[in-house]
């Protein structure tokens, strides 16, 4: 994770149980959807009838109003400046987006989330006041590109731009070989935090503990030297 998102997501309530969605497209819908599963109260907002009563007839959310969000009247009398928690799923429509923000911001809201289209709708949407912005066709392109050009990497965790955790398929070169005998610390700089075994991760394997290829393997290190690793 981005470290500087860290103080936002600490400053988040953990008792918060209630998050306004403003924007039903698909990106909105698929915030509301699973916080409605996951049992949370979601109130929803669109300036369109139609996606409104969508929302509502296939039980998306727990509650959905008609308003539009750059006017601020409209949104006090929803109720929206009373959440904790407000999720702006403007995407497309730029300006709309800026405006909302904006206002919800003005209204109170202590986390104002933002979803971004661009990198410049980004940084005014930062400008404006959101606390925290999701650029997720960006980040959805990242990572297909990356499991693209590294197939062997299953799962990658960034822990900042230079350090990650990441779970690798074991390599043909490391068939056989014990934890001991491939001096993963010595020689790549990296640490093996797990490794599969009948369909389970084993934590901490011991230095006796033999890997096979196709089998997967969990490492932490600096990113340079997980692209040392012959995969
Ligand atoms: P998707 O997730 O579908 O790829 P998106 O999240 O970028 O797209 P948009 O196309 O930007 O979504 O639209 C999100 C929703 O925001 C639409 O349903 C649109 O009707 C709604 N919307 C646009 N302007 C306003 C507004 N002023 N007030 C409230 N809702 C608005």
């Amino acid at each position: 994770m981005d470290l500087s998102s860290l103080g936002f997501f600490r400053s988040l309530r953990k008792d918060n149980h209630q998050f306004a969605v403003i924007g039903l497209g698909r990106f909105g819908r698929s915030v509301c959807s699973t916080l409605h599963r996951l049992g949370y109260q979601v109130l929803a907002t669109d300036i369109d009838e139609k996606r409104v009563a969508d929302a509502l007839s296939e039980k998306i959310v727990g509650h959905a109003v008609q308003l539009d969000s750059t006017e601020p009247a409209a949104l006090k009398e929803a109720g929206l400046f009373e959440f904790d928690t407000v999720i702006i799923a403007i995407g497309n429509y730029i300006q709309e987006s800026i405006i909302t923000t904006l206002n919800v911001k003005e209204g109170g809201v202590p986390h104002v989330i933002a979803k971004a289209s661009t990198e410049v709708h980004c940084k005014l949407l930062k400008r404006v006041g959101a606390d925290h912005v999701v650029f997720p066709e960006y980040e959805a392109g990242s990572s297909l590109a990356r499991t693209l050009t590294k197939p062997s990497i299953l799962e990658r965790f960034d822990l900042d731009p230079e350090h990650s955790i990441v779970e690798i398929i074991v390599p043909d070169e490391f068939d056989g070989k014990t934890v001991a005998e491939l001096q993963l610390r010595n020689r790549y700089g990296l640490n093996l935090l797990a490794v599969s075994q009948d369909g389970k991760f084993k934590i901490n394997p011991d230095p006796y503990q033999r890997l096979y290829k196709g089998a997967a393997m969990v490492v932490i290190g600096c990113n340079k030297d997980i692209n040392r690793l012959p995969i």
